[in-house]
């Protein structure tokens, strides 16, 4: 089928949650994409901060392909060596000593979210509120948009669970200040990304973590999209000096395999006995090897490092266009999660982009927010951000 052909089929049977660009993605190696009608184009995007080490990386699809051939699902009444082996990976390169599997962002959010409840139902005398931070996000059920501090994504879904309160985001004091004999927790992004890549000022993150401690406090980490190398660090708190009692990932964990984790300190970790939360898929063989072969590549092949010298020579290339375009207002980034503040039209870019070859998006109307594949050479960096100039210079 043709782009257009799928566009409508897609339109005429697929509920209309999406606001999608008018192509279908068939094919991808690398940081390369192509559309059904033959286009090529390079990915910024990586299916949103997912296929970190790039399309069809050829060590997680010969993994997926050869369990796929085995065992692929046996539920989790049964042991899986898979699931041990990412386990252990996961403990031993992270503040965790377990993690819980399931199979999204927003469920492993459920998951933290219900594991503070309990270990405070249990340890903290009946506390059940968590506080969250305005302009984050957390996920699309109903206490993951709880927990996001946007109203346009609560807005119609009302009665919300109960026990959730929103300070603003880099405000030790307001923190502080909201605290009360109902709080039993703290759950933030490190650095805020469908929120605008917001970077928290020097010092922030190390003084939440002081006011968890002297409050006794959980306090859980959403590294959802900044986790698994994102930052150039596998996961981001390792760059702030802190480390939290609870951190969920999903997203690039098994590079476009669905799949999340929540990550605990055995004291807090404990409190989730038989029979207190489950997941039927969450873990299985498939999605198990898919991570374990990501992690193999992630830790061995050299990304981590890739990453960091691609952040950087992609933030000052940015910044080289920041100075020739007067539209582009602000440049930042932490490895490969880089955004670009603009007055121009963020929307009509992102077609602009498409057009040329290019798949960026944006968060909002003014920020541009790129997080391509870890693995992504300068070469291709320059070539994007080639198209990237001759964008703004057509604005
Ligand atoms: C994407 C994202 C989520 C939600 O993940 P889903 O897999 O879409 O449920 C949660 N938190 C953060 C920080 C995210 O970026």
């Amino acid at each position: 089928m043709t782009n257009v052909e799928i566009k409508n089929l897609s339109d005429k049977y697929v509920m209309g949650t999406y606001k999608r660009n008018p192509i279908a993605l068939v094919k991808g190696k690398g940081v390369k994409v192509w559309d059904a009608d033959g286009k090529e184009y390079l990915d910024l995007l990586a299916g949103i901060a997912v296929c970190s080490l790039g399309h069809s990386n050829p060590k997680v699809v010969a993994a997926i392909r050869k369990q796929a051939g085995i065992l692929g699902h046996t539920s989790n009444l049964y042991y899986n060596e898979i699931q041990a082996l990412v386990a252990e990976t996961l403990v031993k390169n992270s503040f965790a000593d377990k993690v819980f599997f399931c199979n999204s962002g927003a469920e492993a959010n459920e998951a933290a979210i219900k594991l503070a409840r309990r270990y405070a139902f249990e340890k903290m005398d009946g506390r059940y509120e968590l506080i969250t931070m305005e302009n984050s996000f957390h996920g699309r059920t109903l206490a993951t948009i709880t927990a996001t501090g946007q109203k346009k994504f609560q807005l119609g879904f009302e009665p919300l669970p109960d026990g959730f309160k929103y300070v603003p985001f880099n405000d030790a004091a307001a923190l502080e200040a909201a605290i009360s004999d109902k709080t039993c927790g703290v759950m933030l992004e490190p650095i805020q990304a469908e929120g605008g890549v917001n970077i928290p000022a020097p010092g922030y993150l190390r003084a939440v973590r002081e006011i968890c401690d002297s409050k006794g406090l959980l306090l859980i980490l959403d590294e959802v999209q900044t986790g698994m190398g994102r930052t150039g660090s596998l996961f981001a708190y390792e760059q702030f000096g802190i480390k939290p009692d609870i951190m969920t990932l999903a997203k690039a964990l098994g590079n476009g395999f669905p799949v999340g984790a929540m990550l605990a300190t055995d004291p807090v970790a404990s409190v989730l006995v038989p029979g207190t939360h489950a997941s039927t898929f969450g873990g299985n063989y498939l999605a198990m090897s898919a991570c374990l072969a990501s992690l193999d590549c992630l830790l061995n092949d050299g990304v981590l490092e890739n990453c960091r010298a691609a952040g950087e020579h992609f933030l000052k290339k940015l910044r080289g266009l920041k100075r020739k375009h007067k539209s582009i207002s602000e440049v930042r980034g932490m490895g490969l999660i880089v955004a670009v503040d603009t007055s121009a039209d963020c929307f009509e870019i992102v077609g602009k982009c498409l057009e040329k070859g290019l798949l960026v998006n944006c968060t909002s109307a003014t920020t541009l927010r790129f997080v391509p594949p870890l693995t992504i050479r300068k070469s291709e960096i320059n070539k994007a951000v080639g198209i990237l100039d001759e964008v703004f210079s057509e604005l």
